[in-house]
């Protein structure tokens, strides 16, 4: 008799993604790549923040609209990744100059409390700590967070000089 085998279980991890447009219809962009990220197999419990606009911070052209979603995935983190990416590659972002408006950004904020460093993929976000666009969207699914800098409440105030408006619910 072969030994019973037992099913592997994999612990769903908490991550964080922000997404960016600037180009085209952003709000629908960015409301699209939200319910592709959904769909994802290995991603589940997605939850999104409101719309936020901002004007482009390292970035040029229209304004942003961003948000931030948090959800559960048994996706490893590079995997997470290269699904963020192909999202980006439908939504046929360009990438002719380094910081160039972009059709969409998606970005790997936080995966669980993991820190990352590879050379494709740092986890958390270098620059997110320093970000309105990502710390406003991150407050309001994840209040009580805080990251290696600080509590997001006073991270954010640190972003005074970074124009953020609500755009309104998904
Ligand atoms: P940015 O978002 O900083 O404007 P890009 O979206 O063009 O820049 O990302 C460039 C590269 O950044 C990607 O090819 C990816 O491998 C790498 N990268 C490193 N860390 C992350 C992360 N946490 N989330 C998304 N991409 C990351
Ligand atoms: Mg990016």
């Amino acid at each position: 008799m072969s030994p019973s085998v037992p099913p592997l279980v994999l612990t769903p991890v908490l991550a964080y993604v922000g997404l960016g447009a600037n180009l085209g219809e952003a709000a629908g962009t960015v409301r699209r790549a939200a319910a592709e990220l959904a769909a994802v197999p290995g991603v589940s419990g997605l939850r999104i923040s409101p719309l936020y606009g901002t004007a482009p911070v390292d970035s040029s052209g229209p304004d942003y609209v961003n948000a931030v979603a948090g959800l559960e995935t048994t996706l490893p983190p590079l995997e997470l990744l290269a699904a963020l990416q192909a999202i980006e590659r439908r939504h046929g972002r360009e990438r002719p100059y380094r910081n160039a408006p972009r059709t969409l950004d998606l970005d790997l904020l936080l995966y669980g409390g993991q820190a990352i460093d590879l050379p494709t993929l740092t986890v958390p976000h270098p620059r997110m700590h320093e970000r309105a666009f990502v710390l406003r969207p991150l407050m309001d699914l994840a209040p009580g967070l805080a990251l290696a800098q600080g509590g997001l409440a006073g991270l954010l105030a640190r972003c005074a000089d970074q124009a953020i408006r609500r755009l309104g619910n998904l």
